[in-house]
C-alpha cells in the first residue's frame, strides 16, 4: 500500500517508520526544511509517563484566571484570542472534573507505558544517538501540601504502572547534587527513575535517516494546500510542489492540524499553547545536573542534554505566533536559577539560544489517535505537552490501525468522538 504521512514532526516521522517496518511505501510532507522544526525541535526533552496529567484539572480554570495579565506567570491567555476560543476553552472547562481527569490521565498512562517500551526497542533497532539520559527525573516541592497531594495521587497510579518514589529534602540532594543549598528550603521530591531525557530533534533526525536509506521518501519545503477528497475518500493532497496520491493518508501536522481538516467537515479540537526553550552549553557549570528537574511550584523543568542544559517553560495562548518573547523567558531562567544557583556565571558566559514551539492541546489533555469518519484518513496528532513521550508507542498504534490490525492497548479516550 502506499501511505502519505503529513507532517514531519516527531509524530508523523515515527508514524513512517512503524508504516515503513509494516512493509509498505511511504511518503512523509512537510512545509519545512528539515523534519522536526514544530514542537519537536527544541522541546523539553523528557520521556515522562510522569507527567500525564492533563492540564484540564481540577484547580487549573482558578490558577488560569488569576494569572490573566500576568506576563511572567506559567499560564497565560492573552486577552485578545479568548473570543476565538470560547469553544476550545469549555470543553477544557468540562474536562477539569475530577473524573474526567482521572479518565483522561489513565488514558495518557496507557499510552505513555506503551511508548516508553516502543522507545526501547527502537533504540535497540537503530542505535542512535540523541544524548539519552536515563537517571530519571526529580519533581521537587516547597510545600508540604502540594507535596503531600501529589505523592497520594502518584500512589493511586501505582496500580496502573506509575513507577515513583518521594523523598526528603536530603535524598532530594542525594540523587541530585546540583541542587545545593537550595534542597533546604525543599519540602521534599518525587523520583521518576523509569522517566528519561533526550533530544527530540536528533531522534527524529536520526529515524528519518534510516527511513530515507529505507526507501522512504521525506518531500519538504513541501506546503500542503488542501486535501481533495471524492466518493467518500480522500484523492490526493495539493500542495505547493505538485499534487500526491496515496491509498491511505495520516495527519501528523501537530498545531496545525485543523487547518487541513476543517474543509472536510473533521473538526479536531486542537488548539496552539506556546511553550519556551533556552539552551546553552554546560561545560562550565562546575556541578551539572544528573537529571531533569521539574519544579512544581515555579512551573519549569530543567534538563542536561548531552553537553547542554536546557531550561523549558511557559504556557501562553496566543495563537500560531512562535516569536520567543524574552519576558517569558527571562522569567523562567530567573526561576531556574534561584534554584540552581552555581548555573547563573555559565549561563551568563553563555550565548543561550531562545525558542519557541507550539503544543498542540486538546480540552481532554489526550492525543487523537486513528480513524476519522473518512476511511482511507488516518490521525496522529494532539499530543499537548507530552508529544515527545507518547510518540513512538502514539505512533505504532497508528500504524496497526492502518494496517488494520488490533491496536495493543485500550483506545478509550484517544479517539476522535463520533
Ligand atoms: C516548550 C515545549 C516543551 C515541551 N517539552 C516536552 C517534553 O519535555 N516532553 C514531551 O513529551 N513533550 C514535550 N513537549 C510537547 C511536544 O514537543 C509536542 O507534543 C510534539 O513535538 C508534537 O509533535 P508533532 O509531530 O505532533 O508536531 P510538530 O513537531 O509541530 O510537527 C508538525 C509538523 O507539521 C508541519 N506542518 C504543519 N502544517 C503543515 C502544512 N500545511 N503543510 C506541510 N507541513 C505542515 C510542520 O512544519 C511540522 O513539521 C513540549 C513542547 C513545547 C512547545
Amino acid at each position: 500500500m502506499k501511505i502519505l504521512i503529513l507532517g514531519a514532526g516527531v509524530l508523523g516521522t515515527m508514524t513512517a517508520y512503524y508504516l515503513q517496518k509494516a512493509g509498505h511505501e511511504v511518503e512523509v510532507l512537510d512545509s519545512a526544511s528539515d523534519v522536526a522544526q514544530g514542537a519537536s525541535y527544541a522541546n523539553g526533552g523528557i520521556v515522562h509517563a510522569s507527567e500525564v496529567m492533563p492540564w484540564s484539572q481540577p484547580g487549573m480554570p482558578r490558577k488560569i484566571l488569576s494569572w490573566l495579565g500576568n506576563e511572567s506567570a506559567p499560564v497565560l491567555v492573552r486577552y485578545s484570542v479568548i473570543p476565538r476560543i470560547w469553544r476550545w476553552g469549555f470543553h477544557f472547562l468540562k474536562n477539569c472534573s475530577d473524573h474526567r481527569f482521572r479518565n483522561n490521565t489513565l488514558a495518557n498512562l496507557r499510552l505513555a507505558l506503551h511508548s516508553q517500551q516502543c522507545f526501547k526497542e527502537v533504540r535497540q533497532e537503530l542505535n542512535l544517538d540523541y544524548d539519552l539520559n536515563t537517571n530519571g527525573a526529580l519533581k521537587i516541592f516547597r510545600k508540604n501540601e502540594s507535596l503531600d497531594n501529589a505523592v497520594s495521587f502518584n500512589e493511586s497510579m501505582r496500580e496502573f504502572g506509575m513507577n515513583s518514589r518521594a523523598l526528603s529534602p536530603s535524598e532530594c540532594l542525594q540523587i541530585e547534587p546540583a541542587l545545593g543549598e537550595s534542597s533546604e528550603f525543599l519540602a521534599g521530591g518525587i523520583f521518576f527513575p523509569d522517566d528519561e531525557v533526550g533530544d527530540s530533534y536528533k531522534f527524529t533526525r536520526g529515524v528519518a535517516n534510516y527511513c530515507k536509506r529505507n526507501g522512504t521518501v521525506f518531500r519538504l519545503n513541501t506546503d500542503i494546500v488542501r486535501l481533495e477528497h471524492s466518493q467518500g475518500k480522500i484523492e490526493r493532497a495539493i500542495t505547493t510542489r505538485g499534487s500526491f496520491s496515496a491509498d491511505r493518508y495520516v495527519v501528523a501536522l501537530g498545531a496545525r492540524s485543523p487547518f487541513l481538516l476543517r474543509p472536510l467537515k473533521i473538526h479536531v479540537p486542537i488548539y496552539p499553547v506556546k511553550g519556551v526553550s533556552i539552551t546553552f552549553p554546560s561545560d562550565l557549570w562546575p556541578n551539572p545536573a544528573r537529571m531533569a528537574t521539574i519544579d512544581d511550584e515555579l512551573v519549569y523543568a530543567l534538563v542536561p542534554l548531552g553537553n547542554r542544559v536546557r531550561i523549558v517553560g511557559s504556557a501562553e495562548i496566543t495563537n500560531y505566533n512562535t516569536t520567543p518573547d524574552e519576558t517569558r523567558c527571562a522569567a523562567i531562567v530567573k526561576n531556574a536559577l534561584s534554584v540552581f544557583p552555581d548555573l547563573k556565571e555559565p549561563f551568563n558566559k553563555a550565548k543561550p539560544t531562545l525558542w519557541a514551539g507550539l503544543r498542540p492541546v486538546t480540552p481532554t489533555g489526550t492525543p487523537l489517535l486513528g480513524e476519522t469518519p473518512i476511511p482511507n484518513l488516518f490521525l496522529n496528532t494532539g499530543h499537548c505537552h507530552q508529544g515527545w513521550t507518547l510518540s513512538c508507542g502514539s505512533a505504532q498504534i497508528v500504524a496497526d490501525i492502518v494496517n488494520e490490525q488490533r491496536p495493543k492497548i485500550d483506545l478509550e479516550h484517544l479517539v476522535l468522538d463520533s
